[in-house]
């Protein structure tokens, strides 16, 4: 652009000279004509009034000759006497032969008293300015001079032109890289500005500070800069927002195109469909596996649907599928994956819960039924006493029962309950001597090791059934007379722990992974007359505390069970 400016300013400068310069010529030649036209009309009047004098003729041409020294700008001025035949009687430089009657000047002179007239001459290679006057005697005396006609070519004045140019053209180069400077430079700083934003980086501005229109520009490009910067602020704002609540939900969205390459995915369906790639731009088919999702995303119609898949893990979906449009056009579908494992496993295990408290009611209720109604019939004492003994037994049973529902039902319902801190040693000892009494009648030895000086933080009655819950099943699954229960207590890291240990029938490794489940009991027979809730109670407790418990168990050689409680 530099270049282009001041090759056209150089242009134009060199065209203006040669127009000026010509001009000028022009006018100096035309003055020049006129000026020696003039001379010659004078020159002429000067004869005819010698002619008045004496008579220019019959040879007698010493009057002209007198005038043969006569120059005009330092040229000799050519003198020609005509007849009027047009004869050239005297000429003082050069007589010729030829008839001058039809010459431009002479013919007019001959007619009009005067005549002028201009030619080249090829005999002298010049321009000549002819004027003729005639005289009284119907003469003509013709005037000529050659005049020199400027041109540009002419050695002398290409010198000037020359000396001209080297004057105007240095002067003109620094003018115009001035121009060029102060044209250039904004156009520059908005390239570079531009070039700049296109890269990312929206809080430049042009810093341009002049009071033409390049400065109207550059404002006017500074703003517009800030309205973009402020645009484009406001979109990432909202895309960030966007994509931070796509991130974050729990449920799996994708969003593909009319066929089916994904266009968004968020995190949540990457997991639940096993994909550990970037699968923006691919099918999406390409990366379902499971039969039934990918049936479903093809088929038309139908928009949602539950769907049990088994890889990457076994889980259960609720799949929905609904167009996307932008304006009136589809340009696609999103399709959200709920994962609906953990709610179809809750609603088992209610159904499950329902099914097994009415069964586990049922059983002690037919029986206090059944030996209520024969006991009507039975005469005898002994076996009276023996069927009111298995009816209140029956009836302590389902009380537990009854019981053990609640207290769980309580501590599933999450109600809030009471915190204190509290010294487990005195709550462990306060379950110990309800316990001993039991203890002591199945020949049971109790014993309770403390080291911990820890205070736990939480509620002292779920810490005191957790403690009775493990006691009483310590006691429960021991051995009469050889069985021996021991509590230890003591600190470990940031955690208080209790251990409750027996030598009892120990629990079949199979069945350790299920024994807090609700109502599952290792000895189908309920010969312990257990109710199976004890240990899901106890689970729930330690959930309460935000600890954690562990079970280690070895068949006719006894069972510990480790309690940990973090520190407050
Ligand atoms: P239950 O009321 O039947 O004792 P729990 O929920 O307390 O119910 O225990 C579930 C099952 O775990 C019991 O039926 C029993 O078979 C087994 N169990 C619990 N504690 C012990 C233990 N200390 N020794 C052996 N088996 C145990």
């Amino acid at each position: 652009m530099k270049n282009k400016i001041l090759t056209s300013v150089m242009i134009t400068v060199l065209f203006a000279i040669i127009i000026v310069v010509s001009s000028f010529m022009i006018i100096t030649n035309l003055e020049q004509e006129k000026f020696t036209t003039e001379e010659l009309r004078n020159i002429n009047y000067l004869v005819s009034e010698l002619n008045n004098v004496t008579d220019i003729s019959n040879n007698n041409y010493e009057a002209i000759r007198e005038l043969n020294t006569t120059k005009i700008n330092g040229i000799d001025v050519r003198f020609t006497l005509i007849d009027n035949n047009g004869v050239v009687l005297y000429d003082n430089e050069q007589l010729s032969g030829e008839n001058h009657k039809d010459r431009v000047e002479v013919k007019e002179a001959l007619a009009n008293g005067q005549g002028y007239s201009k030619r080249y001459s090829d005999t002298i290679k010049a321009y000549l300015i002819y004027y003729a006057t005639k005289l009284k005697n119907n003469y003509v005396i013709r005037s000529s001079v050659s005049i020199n006609t400027i041109t540009l070519l002419q050695k002398e004045n290409i010198k000037y032109c020359l000396g001209i140019l080297a004057l105007v053209i240095p002067f003109s180069v620094f003018l115009s890289l001035r121009l060029v400077k102060k044209i250039v430079d904004p156009v520059k700083e908005l390239e570079s500005v531009t070039l700049k934003m296109a890269h990312g980086d929206y809080e430049i501005r042009a810093d341009i500070n002049t009071n033409d229109e390049l400065g109207t520009l550059g404002n006017s490009f500074n703003n517009m800069a800030e309205q973009l910067q402020l645009k484009i602020h406001e979109v990432i704002d909202n895309q960030n927002k966007i994509e931070s609540i796509f991130k974050s939900m729990e449920s799996g969205v994708i969003a593909v195109d009319n066929h089916d390459n994904v266009i968004s995915i968020n995190p949540c369906a990457e997991s639940l469909l096993g994909i550990r790639k970037n699968i923006v731009g691919q099918c999406l088919l390409d990366y379902v596996n499971d039969y039934d999702i990918n049936k479903f995303l093809q088929e038309e119609g139908e928009s949602d649907k539950e769907i049990k898949i088994l890889h990457p893990i076994e889980r259960d979906f609720k799949i929905k599928k609904s167009e996307m449009f932008d304006g009136a056009e589809n340009i696609g579908k999103v399709i959200t994956f709920q994962d609906i494992t953990d709610i179809n496993r809750v609603e088992l295990m209610r159904r499950q819960f329902v099914a097994n408290v009415s069964h586990e009611l049922k059983t002690p209720l037919t029986s206090i039924k059944g030996f209520a109604e024969t006991l009507k019939f039975v005469k005898d004492d002994e076996t009276r006493e023996k069927f009111l003994d298995i009816i209140d037994k029956e009836a302590e049973r389902l009380s537990r029962l009854i019981n053990d529902i609640l207290v769980l039902s309580k501590i599933e319902s999450n109600l809030t309950i009471d915190m204190e801190e509290f010294e487990p040693r005195i709550v462990i000892e306060e379950v110990l001597n309800i316990m001993r009494k039991i203890a002591v009648n199945k020949n049971i030895k109790l014993e309770f090791k403390d080291t911990s000086d820890k205070k736990v933080l939480g509620n002292r009655d779920k810490f005191h059934q957790l403690v009775l819950n493990l006691v009483e099943n310590a006691i429960k699954y021991s051995k009469d007379d050889s069985g021996k229960v021991e509590v230890f207590s003591y600190d470990k890291d940031e955690y208080y722990c209790l251990i409750v240990k027996d030598n009892g029938v120990g629990i079949p490794k199979e069945d350790i992974p299920r024994i807090f489940e609700r109502f599952y009991r290792v000895d189908k027979s309920r010969k312990k007359g257990g109710t199976g809730l004890g240990l899901a109670i106890v689970k729930h407790i330690v959930k309460l505390f935000n600890g954690e418990i562990n079970v280690k168990s070895e068949v006719g050689e006894g069972t510990s069970f480790e309690v940990k409680i973090p520190d407050i």
